[in-house]
């Protein structure tokens, strides 16, 4: 007997109040687009569950996509058959004798309560069945195998496993945020934790040429098509940054160059997400990690900008972040050497606690206004898209 369909469930729904139904359309869209290659699968969208009909197709391929599907809480191979309850004992006698193990429990759960039978009269009769007909025993507390029988409008369905998957929501369901992206090993980790909550990036990159070499895009085009296996077609804004950069260090300080050099990227960023109808911007910081990262710092960076800032990475250790990017497998690109605008620059004494008036002195000794109009205006724009040749 081989099972036929799998019941995807859905994580955290409750909380998703009226947003259900659009919850499950996002997510059953973005079902159907990650299993595209599959053409002999079918979709049966209902209420409280998806079921993908397998059609014959390898059920472990399929699983393997669907437990990396943001919004999936978790997922069973089932076998769909009538609710009769002759026709159960026999399905669950058949199912039963296909799995390895000495001891079992039937677990009935009764959905469409017009049902006959209440769940624990489906549990004895199908566990008496199975004691006549096999040599296995009852363990009610830890069973080799727990035969679960869901009783529904449509029908019944039986299993024996069930598939953990990733959870969160669906992409595409909670907004569009601008995210810094850099080429290190933080911001694709924040990225796809944010994907992960069903939020759309789109990437800004603040590009220092010459010192900074083309490698640097190269770099993000990897990281970028490594994230399609996310979200399929993303949009990285490149903003030529040199000549203000060339600016902060010339007018300030060479320990306040950081702090300004990141109050003008959240101006930058907010302005663009303005411009693309982002909800919030968001970064690959840690608080600690490095001196602009200290909550002084946070603080006064942050004090360029009304926009909300997420920053998914803000209490991870490096050592966790670095775990989650070999997961997503952009840790091997993320470490190729290369020369960012921040790197370059790096002055020896950065400072950890700024003084917010010190900064405004210094950004009143040039017309940034007009410098950050001018890089808006020169954004070089990719779209980096999910192609047949990477995956
Ligand atoms: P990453 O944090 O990605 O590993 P990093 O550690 O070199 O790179 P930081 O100096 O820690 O970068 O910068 C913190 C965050 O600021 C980054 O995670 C990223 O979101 C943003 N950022 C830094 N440099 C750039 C840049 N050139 N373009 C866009 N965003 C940047
Ligand atoms: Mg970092």
């Amino acid at each position: 007997m081989k099972y036929d369909h799998i019941m995807v469930r859905f994580g955290e729904l409750s909380t998703k109040g009226k947003n259900k139904s659009e919850f499950i359309r996002v997510l059953a869209k973005n079902i159907k687009s990650a299993l595209s290659d599959f053409s002999s699968l079918e979709y049966i969208v209902k209420h409280d569950h998806i079921y993908v009909k397998l059609n014959e197709e390898n059920p472990d391929n399929v699983i393997l996509i669907l437990q990396d599907v943001s919004g999936i809480h978790s997922l069973s191979l089932v076998y769909k058959t009538s609710d009769d309850i002759e026709n159960l004992k026999k399905v669950a006698l058949e199912l039963i004798k296909s799995e390895s193990g000495k001891t079992f429990k039937v677990k009935a759960k009764r959905s469409n309560k017009a049902y006959p039978i209440i769940s624990d009269q489906i549990n004895r009769i199908i566990a008496t069945e199975i004691l006549k007909n096999t040599s296995l025993k009852v363990d009610v507390h830890n069973p080799d195998i727990l035969l679960s029988i869901e009783i529904r409008d449509e029908g019944a369905y039986l299993f024996t496993k069930t598939y953990k998957a990733c959870g969160g929501y669906p992409l595409g369901i909670g907004g569009k945020v601008m995210h810094m992206l850099s080429g290190g090993i933080d911001s694709p980790v924040a990225a796809y934790l944010l994907m992960r909550r069903g939020i759309t990036i789109e990437c800004i990159h603040f590009a220092s040429p010459p010192y900074t070499n083309i490698g640097v895009i190269e770099k993000l085009k990897d990281l970028l098509a490594k994230l399609n296996h996310y979200q399929i077609k993303i949009r990285l804004n490149i903003v030529p940054f040199t000549k203000i950069q060339e600016e902060i260090y010339r007018v300030s300080n060479e320990s306040y160059a950081i702090t300004i050099m990141r109050r003008m990227m959240y101006r930058l960023a907010s302005r663009l997400a303005e411009q693309r109808h982002c909800l919030a911007i968001s970064s690959g910081e840690s608080v600690g990690q490095v001196a602009s990262q200290t909550l002084d710092s946070i603080k006064v960076i942050n004090d360029v900008t009304n926009i909300p800032v997420l920053r998914p990475l803000v209490t991870e250790d490096k050592e966790n972040i670095i775990k989650l990017s070999r997961h997503i497998d952009t840790y091997d690109i993320s470490i190729r050497p290369y020369e960012d605008c921040c790197t370059i620059f790096a002055p020896k004494n950065p400072k950890t606690k700024p003084n917010l008036e010190k900064c405004l002195e210094f950004e009143s000794k040039f017309d940034y206004e007009s410098m950050i109009e001018e890089a808006l205006k020169n954004i070089e724009v990719l779209y980096i898209e999910k192609s047949d040749e990477l995956f």
